[in-house]
Formats: structure tokens, sequence, C-alpha cells
């Protein structure tokens, strides 16, 4: 497996890859490697590609210099956890590689969902994934790209990046991987202890209890919400958002009289927390 730190040695070992008949599946990550990330890899080489992992706690999309310092890093561990994987190649820059320049004049602002739900909490957020998620395809060329469902509206606003800018990627969504006790897997997660991590288990109960009204014959969104907020309030100490959103575009509903997808966010000790659920009203 090959280890790529400047952005040229991606370039070439991009190039290698396909000119060696190869098709290639690049996995954009931040990092401390979990099963959820691992299950992107194994798509892509179910798929038939020769996987590209990238390796880059990007600080462009984090506010908070905290949550940056404090974002769990683990390189070797990773690094075997991708050679285990059979990954091809992967790309770990520092960021004086990334942003040779210090922070980029240019940036790819996404349309209005960005501002919403995790974009609302985390202004900036969003311009700060597009913008790395596009200098990665760029590097990377040609090739399909792994997105978990785990960070749903990065997902939808990843897909409408590449159709809007006509990028040569194809995006492929990935559905989220959980603990056994239904916590999504995060590599946030690591730093929730004791309370915290019985606490983080409310999103998912948040999402489940949504899913049963709508499964029991709800259909105002509102009540649905309204449902999901009382879980969350309950279990977590710093509850966001209930959303109940349309999959493909986000957009919020009245009614909910097609398949839907239920969004949740709270804060639990140090982290702030996400999960996501498909529905569809019988
Ligand atoms: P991150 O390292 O958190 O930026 O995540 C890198 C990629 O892995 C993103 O496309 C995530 O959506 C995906 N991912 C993270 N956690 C999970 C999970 N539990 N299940 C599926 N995909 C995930």
């Amino acid at each position: 497996m090959e280890v790529a730190r400047t952005r040229a040695e991606l370039r070439e070992a991009a190039d290698r890859l396909r000119a060696s008949g190869s098709s290639v599946g690049l996995v954009p990550t931040m990092g401390a490697l979990h099963r959820g990330h691992l299950s992107l890899v194994e798509k892509a080489v179910a798929n038939g590609d020769a996987a590209l992992v990238s390796i880059f706690v990007n600080p462009l999309q984090f506010g908070d210099a905290g949550d940056l310092a404090a974002y769990p890093r683990d390189e070797e561990a990773d690094l075997a956890a991708c050679e285990k994987a059979g990954v091809a190649a992967v790309f770990a820059p520092s960021v004086a590689e990334m942003y040779p320049k210090g922070a980029p004049d240019t940036v790819v602002r996404p349309g209005p969902l960005a501002d919403e739900l995790e974009g609302a909490a985390r202004p900036g957020h969003f311009t700060g994934v597009a913008t790395v998620v596009t200098k990665l395809f760029s590097l990377a060329g040609r090739c399909r790209a792994y997105f978990g469902e785990k960070d749903y509206q990065q997902l939808v606003i990843v897909r409408r990046l590449v159709a809007d800018l006509d990028l040569a990627v194809s995006i492929v969504g990935c559905p989220l991987v959980r603990e056994p006790d239904g916590l999504a897997m995060s590599s946030r997660n690591r730093r929730l202890e004791g309370a915290d991590r019985e606490s983080a288990r409310g999103l998912f109960r948040a999402l489940t209890a949504g899913k049963q009204l709508i499964m029991a014959g709800e259909r105002s969104a509102r009540a649905v919400e309204s449902a999901m907020s009382e879980v969350l309030s309950h279990d977590t100490p710093r509850p966001d958002y209930s959303s109940v959103r349309d999959p493909e575009r986000l957009a919020r509903l009245e009614v909910v009289d097609r398949p839907v997808r239920l969004l949740v966010a709270a804060g639990v000790g140090p982290v702030r927390l996400i999960d996501n659920l498909a529905v569809c009203p019988p």
C-alpha cells in the first residue's frame, strides 16, 4: 500500500492506478477510522475499484478551534486498518501541504441547504467541506467517490456539487453503520465516556420514536418532529434539531405521504452528534 504525502504524489498514484487499468474509488475521511469508514472501503473494493483513502482533518470545516484540536487522530492504526482492508493507496497530507498559501481565497459555497440543519449550527462548515472535497476530486481525477449516509446532509450537498460543477466523479452513497445498541458509529464517539455514552443512545431512540409514529399512521411532520424532540430533550443534555425531510433535496415537509429522512442532532458531553433514519410510510 502506497502512502502519498503530497498532492503531486496523490495525482501520480491515481494516474498510475488508472494507467494499469483500475478504476479509482476515492474514500475521503478525517481518520480515526472505524467500521463505518471501512464499510466504504469494502464497497469500493466490491465495485472493483482500487481504493484510495484520504485522511485529512480539514481545518476549513471546523468553526471551533477547540473541536479541531480535540478531534481524534491515530494515523498508525488508520494505516494498518487500510492495509488490512486492501486499500491501494492512502493520501495523508499535512495542513500546509493541502493549503500552502494558508486559508484559500477561492472556496466552494454550496446552496441554501448549507445554511440549514448542521449548517445552521456550524456556519461555514459546508463551505469547508465542499472546498476540500473539490480539491480531492481535482487531485484524484476521474473516479467513484464513496460517502456515508451517516452524514446525510453532506451526501446531498456533495451530490449537488458534482452535478452543478460537472465534476468527473460518480458519487456512491453507503448505508450508515451502527454500534449494536443503535449508536451511529463516529470518530467522535471515542470521546464519550460513562453517562455520556448512555445519553448518546438518545439520538437513535428519538429516530426510532419518530419512525414508530409514522408506521402507526401519523402523517403530520410537525407531530413526528415534536415526538422526536421530546425524546431528544429527555435523553440528551443539549438537544438541537429534530427534522422530517424529503430524502432527495432535504426540503421541509408538512405531510409524511412519501419516503422521508428523519434527522437529529444533539450535544453530548464534549461532542456534537448527528444521526438520521430513512422511513417509508406504510
Ligand atoms: P469522517 O471521517 O467523519 O469525515 O467520515 C468520512 C466518511 O465516512 C464520510 O463519508 C462519512 O459519512 C462516512 N462515515 C462515517 N461514519 C460512518 C458510519 N457510521 N456509517 C457509514 N459511513 C460513515
